[in-house]
Order: structure tokens, then C-alpha cells, then sequence
């Protein structure tokens, strides 16, 4: 394809996140239908070139876990890409109109997602950066494909000049200004699952006395890609009933950093992703311990102990789930 920006119709709004928009396109003159992402940078018209020669590693990625690439054009002052249409959409919308998602269709995304992973690390040393519940989409043929992940370095720096956004996938590690490694996208699968099994984000604080508010849309001035280094070293739990906690807990009402009945500013919530357990599948006894036992390996705590994207394809869980005869198809039609 050399795609041309007026040979492009547009369509539909597919969506919009923090780094841009999503719209659903034909190229007129082939009549295909494509996504066109529209990536808001503020960057020097030679870096913009520069993020347009590194996106072009993506016409070298051909897997069926991976969303296939079109071509990538600047529009000025932006940058457009142009993939493959899911017409499912993100797990995140599908969970939001059909509530919390079968764990045996569960173990496919897990699945999926490990094999795209290990393809990007594996084949092209690519580590995705952002796994998380609306950059894996699903179509009518029941094929589930991840996107957004960070092959071009000058991008990742560009946006996170620019934009504000949801860190709530970020591994301990990450938060406390390690490298990225294959392991942090292996945590954030990890959250990414259980928020599909329970159909909510497991950060929220349902567990407390008075309020079950979620975090889920918090945004706090903090990029994905940038370390921080804040007072976020591990502590001794304490003692969530205690007198002190309460009192905390009472004072940290007042600061939710936007409405929506949000309690935990964004930088309570890091600092319990970093001292408090990890989130699990819970209740105990609701789902299969082996998929219980999967998403307690994706987030142990220490990346050290966490295993990486292809040690885990070999899990049991996932093993049953490529065996599976699941119809997938059939589950995507019912939505
Ligand atoms: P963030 O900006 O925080 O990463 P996001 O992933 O939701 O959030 P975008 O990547 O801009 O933001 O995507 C916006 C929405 O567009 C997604 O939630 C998804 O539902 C939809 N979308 C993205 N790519 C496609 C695609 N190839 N086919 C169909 N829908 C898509
Ligand atoms: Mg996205």
C-alpha cells in the first residue's frame, strides 16, 4: 500500500485514548478497511521523520497475535498509522457491554497475548511497553491481536513528553525507576486478566469498609515510560484496621485528583502497587486453580522471580488453552 492521506475515507470514530484517536477508514482505491490511528506528538519535524522510518519495522511484523500494519504517513503536525480493523474492538469495551469475561475465553487472551509477546521479543526484540485491556482487540473470526507496542524508541519519548497518562498497569519495578523488561508487560498481563475474569480493575477499593469506588480511569502526571523516582521503596504492611490506616484513609478522601468518586490519588495507588500484595483472582474457589496459580506467577512482585513471556507459554494453564476447542467465533458473535 502507499497510502496517501486522500485516498482515505473516513468512516467511524473508533475511539480516542491519551496519545490520540482512532477512526475506522476505507482506503478508496484498494477498498480496504483499516483503523487509522492519529498519534498526537509535539516533536521536531526530524524526529517526526525520524518515528516514521522506526515504525517501519512493523511491516516486518507478521504474526496472527500481532494487529498486521499498513503504513504509517505524517499529517501534519501528527503522525497517522494505518492497521488492521477489528470489528470486535478492545477487551475493555467488549467486558464493559457483556460484563466479566468467561475464564476459559480468558485463557485464550492470556494465550494470545504470550505468544504475540514472545513473537515481538523473540524475532524482533521488541518488549510492547503497554499491555493492557484496550490494546488487545478481538474480531468476528474470533481472532485476538495486541497492538500499540513500542517499536520506535523516538516515539515513546515523544508522547511521553506530551501526554498524561493511566499507569495503572505499571509493574513494581517500573514504578520504582527499573528498566523495562519483557517481565513488566508479563505483570501487566497480569492485571489485564484478572480485570477480564472479574469484569472490574482489581485496584479498587471494594475491600474497604465504606466505599467501593474504582481507579480505572485515574490519570496522574506520570508516563509510562518515564522512571520515577518518588519515596516508593517497599515497606512493612501495616495494618490496614489500624488506627493510623483509618485516619489515612479518612484524609485521603479529600484528594481524588479528578470526580468519579475516585479516593486514591494516583500516587496512593502506586505506592499500594508497590507495598501491598498483589492483586489475585479471587474469591478463592470461584476459578480453576490453575488459572489462579497462572496470574499469581504473572505477578509476583519481584521481577527476578516472574517468569517471561515465553517461559509461561508453557504453563499448564495455557498449554489446556491452545489445546482448547473453545469456539471463539461463536463467543464473538454473541456481542
Ligand atoms: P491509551 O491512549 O491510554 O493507550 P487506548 O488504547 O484506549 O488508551 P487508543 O490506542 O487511542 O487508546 O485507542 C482508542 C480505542 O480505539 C481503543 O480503546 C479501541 O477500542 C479502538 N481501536 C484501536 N485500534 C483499533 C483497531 N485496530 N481496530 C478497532 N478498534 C481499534
Ligand atoms: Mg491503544
Amino acid at each position: 500500500y502507499d497510502l496517501r492521506e486522500e485516498d482515505l475515507k473516513d468512516l467511524q470514530e473508533l475511539g480516542a485514548g491519551n496519545g490520540g484517536s482512532v477512526k475506522k477508514v476505507e482506503h478508496v482505491p484498494t477498498h480496504t478497511i483499516m483503523a487509522k490511528k492519529i498519534v498526537l506528538i509535539d516533536a521536531k519535524p526530524s524526529v517526526r521523520k525520524q518515528i516514521l522510518r522506526e515504525l517501519q519495522i512493523m511491516h516486518d511484523c507478521h504474526s496472527n497475535y500481532i494487529i498486521s500494519f499498513y503504513g504509517a504517513f505524517l499529517s501534519d503536525p501528527n503522525i497517522c498509522m494505518c492497521i488492521e480493523f477489528m470489528d470486535k474492538g478492545s477487551l475493555d469495551g467488549i467486558y464493559k457491554i457483556i460484563g466479566a469475561i468467561d475464564i476459559e475465553v480468558v485463557s485464550k487472551v492470556a494465550q494470545a497475548v504470550l505468544e504475540g509477546l514472545t513473537y515481538l521479543y523473540d524475532v524482533h526484540r521488541i518488549i510492547h511497553r503497554d499491555i493492557k485491556p484496550s490494546n488487545i482487540l478481538c474480531n468476528s473470526k474470533g481472532h485476538i491481536k495486541i497492538c500499540d507496542f513500542g517499536v520506535s524508541g523516538e516515539l515513546i519519548n515523544s508522547i511521553a513528553d506530551t501526554f498524561v497518562g493511566t499507569s495503572t498497569y505499571m509493574s513494581p519495578e517500573r514504578i520504582q525507576g527499573a528498566q523495562y523488561t519483557v517481565k513488566s508487560d508479563v505483570w501487566s498481563l497480569g492485571i489485564s486478566l484478572i480485570e477480564l475474569a472479574l469484569g472490574r480493575f482489581p485496584f479498587s477499593d471494594s475491600s474497604s469498609d465504606d466505599d467501593d469506588s474504582d481507579l480505572s480511569d485515574l490519570e496522574g502526571t506520570l508516563s509510562p515510560s518515564r522512571p520515577m523516582k518518588l519515596d516508593l521503596q517497599p515497606r512493612p504492611r501495616k495494618d490496614k484496621n489500624s488506627k493510623e490506616a483509618k485516619r489515612n484513609k479518612r484524609k485521603s478522601k479529600g484528594v481524588s485528583l479528578q470526580g468519579g468518586g475516585m479516593t486514591m490519588s494516583i500516587l496512593e495507588l502506586l505506592q499500594h502497587i508497590v507495598n501491598e500484595p498483589a492483586p489475585r483472582l479471587t474469591p478463592e474457589g470461584r476459578f480453576p486453580k490453575i488459572a489462579e496459580d497462572f496470574v499469581d506467577g504473572c505477578l509476583l512482585k519481584d521481577p527476578d522471580q516472574r517468569n517471561t513471556p515465553k517461559d509461561l507459554l508453557q504453563h499448564a494453564w495455557i498449554v489446556q488453552a491452545r489445546e482448547s476447542k473453545f469456539d471463539l467465533e461463536a463467543w464473538a458473535s454473541t456481542f
